[in-house]
């Protein structure tokens, strides 16, 4: 199998990347410069920016012009600072790099790539292939989605993987960083690749370029990886989540992975802090503070009960009035449901503050209450309904004028 072939043989722009996927900088000539909407897309004759595919987005970076010394050069094309390269893409074979500025083919450039931003994107990539390369191993399913963007990095898998086993494949990921297996490209003839067994195989016109971390994966893939594995640093599942009868999972690797960690680790600290306990502690402090809050909401329920019980209440023609601090919605409905039915009288609890309004809940053997719902919204301000004999709701209104309500209501 040959290491290396001659890339024109099956692509028109000659990928740097191939040769060496560190390289940052390079110089080439401008083929062409053609205008699209508000940009140009520019080709080279060589390139080291990776140009938008397989899930990973394209390289930017900047495009600086070579020996001019005027303010326009011979060929039209101005003089001055780096021209950003906005994004890659790549049609027939051609890279395209995407710039607000017309260069004329035929002017030496010399391009430099983000480079943070592009091993950043090395580390999540390498790291694919090695969870993919374990998950097909050791399960037999196939990497059928994978996404790489700035923010996100997932991998669709054809079935389903346990808690463990993901456990398990991010120890063994990780085993492989620690070995520091190397990344190396092989270029197969047609024959050579007819025998070999890879993922991701498909039949292509052109030449294959795998990918091979041997002892974990072998895949066909035309992005710029590490060089060897120790280099992505560190890989964390962060993620399962069920997909189209398979599991998404998402990575955080590398430089990622320890931006995540000390985002953790700070909000833990926090935590910590808050509640004074180590945080290994947190677990055990956290359900014995929900249990604390329940038995607490138990106890103010039961007071409130009690407090409720107390109100003797004002007999305004044939509706008992108790008008009370605000108290939870669910004792005055228990209270109602006990008190109202067998004491003749429709029982009406108004709970709140004048500032804020009034919750209701009112209760009655006989009689439409709705109509009552109905006048309440309308005179009070309020919202509100239920059944003939229970409704609730609530008031914008003061509880002079509540009562005012229930006395005018009787005079008529
Ligand atoms: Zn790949």
């Amino acid at each position: 199998m040959t290491e290396k072939m001659h890339q024109q043989d099956f692509s028109k722009t000659i990928r740097l990347y191939y040769d060496d996927s560190e390289m940052k900088e390079f110089t080439a000539v401008v083929v062409s410069c053609t205008p699209l909407g508000e940009e140009f897309l520019v080709e080279l004759d060589r390139t080291a920016f990776f140009a938008e595919g397989g899930g990973q987005e394209g390289d930017r970076g900047e495009l600086r012009i070579c020996g001019c010394s005027g303010d326009e050069n011979a060929a039209g094309t101005r003089c001055g600072g780096p021209i950003a390269v906005s994004n890659t893409t790549e049609k027939a074979g051609i890279i395209y790099h995407h710039v607000s500025e017309f260069i004329a083919p035929g002017t030496q450039v010399e391009g430099a790539i983000d480079w943070e931003l592009r091993y950043d994107r090395m580390q999540q990539h390498s790291a694919e292939h090695i969870v993919s390369g374990l998950v097909h191993k050791l399960y037999g399913f196939d990497n059928v989605g994978f996404r790489l963007t700035d923010e996100k990095t997932t991998l669709d898998f054809n079935g389903v993987l346990t808690a463990g086993d993901v456990t398990r494949i991010e120890r063994l990921s990780n085993e492989a960083i620690w070995k520091n297996v190397p990344f190396n490209t092989l270029f197969p003839t047609k024959e050579e690749e007819a025998s070999i067994e890879y993922r991701s195989k498909i039949s292509i016109e052109g030449q294959v370029r795998l990918v091979e971390v041997p002892g974990y994966d072998l895949c066909a893939c035309c992005a710029p990886h590490v060089k060897s594995s120790a280099q992505i640093g560190v890989i964390k599942i962060v993620d399962m989540a069920n997909y189209k009868g398979g599991v998404r999972l998402t990575i955080k690797c590398g430089g990622r992975a320890v931006k995540d960690y000390d985002m953790a680790l700070a909000s833990l600290q926090e935590l910590g802090e808050e509640l004074s306990v180590p945080r290994e502690e947190l677990g055990t402090r956290v359900s014995k503070l929900k249990d604390e809050l329940a038995a607490a909401e138990y106890e103010v329920q039961r007071w409130q009960a009690e407090y409720l019980a107390k109100c003797s209440g004002e007999n305004i023609a044939g509706v008992s009035l108790c008008i009370v601090p605000p108290v939870s919605g669910d004792v005055v409905r228990r209270f109602v449901n006990e008190t109202a039915p067998g004491s003749g009288i429709a029982k009406a609890v108004f709970f709140g503050n004048d500032t804020d309004g009034y919750g209701y809940v009112i209760g009655s053997d006989s009689g439409d209450l709705r109509a009552l719902a109905r006048s309440i919204g309308e005179s009070l301000n309020g919202r509100g309904g239920g059944k003939d004999n229970m409704i609730q709701g609530t008031v914008k209104a003061s509880a002079a004028q509540i009562r005012e309500f229930f006395v005018n209501r009787s005079e008529k």
